[in-house]
């Protein structure tokens, strides 16, 4: 059995450099496949997709919802020409019926543990219609290391220098934030991996720098010192969704390799800058996440948020509008109140404002979203303060002797870069 796995190309945030990052459902969900089974990967971010395959299943993995549309053309001009189609991943789970109007099966909720039966179905030509997992999560002991060696890992480089690649150490989120489509993302409780599994498979990793792409790290606050201390020896560099604002845990996680985490930046508190000070005092970076469109902003909040960003000497900051997911408590809010103003999902990348905000028009939204975009960089661009984390890190990876320079295959180097 031979699997064409695909990962769909999606429109990225038009103010952000053209980088990408290895993409990690699909790895994960390779590792969750029998043995047997034969995967060929194509990311279409950076690689063509091969229409001319000669696998018996192409499996298409998404994870957002602007991805879907590409995801469902892909499989319509596969279908076409008569190959079977599956797809799965959290996007998949947030339009399950739609895809299914493109698919020949979708498979929702979490793989491990439920492919044998899944590529059995498929061997005999009998995929069932839905896998419908989604409340059935599977113990994370079963989670494998993932299957990195799948990756064409050199094409994920900005400008020659290596981006990290993505691990996790959980699943699931005991936050119910309401923006955040939570049930989808492994569900509202926590579950850790055991903590030797992820030792295991952060020590495989051939890559110094990593992304713990966790929902929190901060949900149990044992678990995440042991953690942490089961980390300093690997001397890994990662990059975290927030830590624990508590003096122990920041200064395990500063031990252990942390590098710079995404902070939420919800108001202009006292609290959140003093949470931004503690990290900087122990040498963590901190690119700040600031969402544009709540029912509070009007102009005025959002200048003042801007110059409060700037105050803070955020290293890096991603402001994105508020938008309204499926499976969002956020979605349900402005349904009842009929603001939302379309569902063209190729659309809701973030960048653009497809709700009726409360206190500004839409065009006003989207230009302060520029304007945000524009103020925060006016001294410094994006690439320049990127660069400005990539040359601490590089600078600590010298001085513990982790340092090492990659090799790329220019001929393979795809985006802005394609020669
Ligand atoms: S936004 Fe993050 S912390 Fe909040 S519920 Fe979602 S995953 Fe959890």
């Amino acid at each position: 059995m031979k699997i064409e796995l695909i990962y769909p190309k999606w429109p990225k945030l038009p103010n952000q450099p053209e980088f990408h990052l290895p993409p990690h459902g699909p790895v994960c969900f390779a590792a969750a496949l029998p043995p047997d089974v034969e995967v060929s990967f194509c990311d279409e971010h950076v690689q063509e997709i091969n229409y001319d395959t000669d696998a018996d299943l192409v499996a298409i993995s998404c994870m957002l919802t602007c991805q879907m549309p590409r995801g469902w053309q892909i499989a319509d001009r596969f279908r076409e020409m008569e190959m079977p189609v599956m797809f799965g991943g959290i996007g998949t789970m947030l339009h399950p019926e739609e895809t299914l109007r493109h698919a020949d099966s979708v498979f929702l909720g979490e793989a491990e543990g439920r492919m044998e039966s899944v590529i059995e179905d498929a061997r005999k030509g009998q995929l069932k219609p839905v896998y419908d997992f989604l409340r059935n999560n599977p113990d994370p002991a079963l989670i494998k290391p993932a299957r990195r060696d799948i990756l064409q890992r050199e094409l994920y480089n900005f400008r020659g220098v290596q981006m990290v690649d993505l691990v996790h150490a959980s699943r699931g989120c005991r936050f119910n934030c309401f923006p955040c489509c939570t049930p989808y993302l492994g569900g509202r409780c926590f579950r850790p991996r055991p903590i030797e599994n992820v030792v295991e498979e952060v020590a495989g990793i051939d890559n110094n720098r990593l992304f713990f792409v966790d929902n929190s790290l901060a949900q149990d606050d044992d678990w995440e010192k042991e953690l942490f201390r089961a980390l300093i020896p690997l001397k890994k560099k990662w990059i975290s969704h927030p830590i624990k604002d508590d003096d122990e845990i920041l200064d395990l996680a500063a031990r252990a390799g942390c590098w710079y985490v995404y902070q939420a930046i919800v108001d202009m508190s006292e609290v959140i800058a003093e949470r931004i000070r503690r990290y900087k005092e122990r040498g963590i970076g901190v690119e700040g996440t600031i969402l544009l469109g709540l029912d509070k902003h009007d102009e005025d909040y959002i200048k003042r948020m801007v110059d409060f960003l700037l105050e803070l000497e955020l290293d890096l900051a991603e402001f994105t509008i508020m938008t309204p997911f499926p499976g969002t408590p956020l979605r349900e809010e402005l349904q009842q109140q009929g603001r939302i103003l379309h569902n063209d999902w190729a659309r809701y990348t973030c960048g653009e404002t497809v709700f009726q905000p409360a206190q500004l028009s839409v065009e006003k939204l989207n230009e302060l979203n520029q304007y945000a975009w524009n103020t925060f960089y006016h001294d410094c661009s994006i690439e320049i303060k990127m660069a400005k984390l990539y040359v601490d890190v590089i600078k600590r990876e010298k001085e513990d002797g982790t340092f090492r320079r990659i090799k790329l295959n220019r001929t393979r180097r795809w985006g802005r870069d394609k020669p």
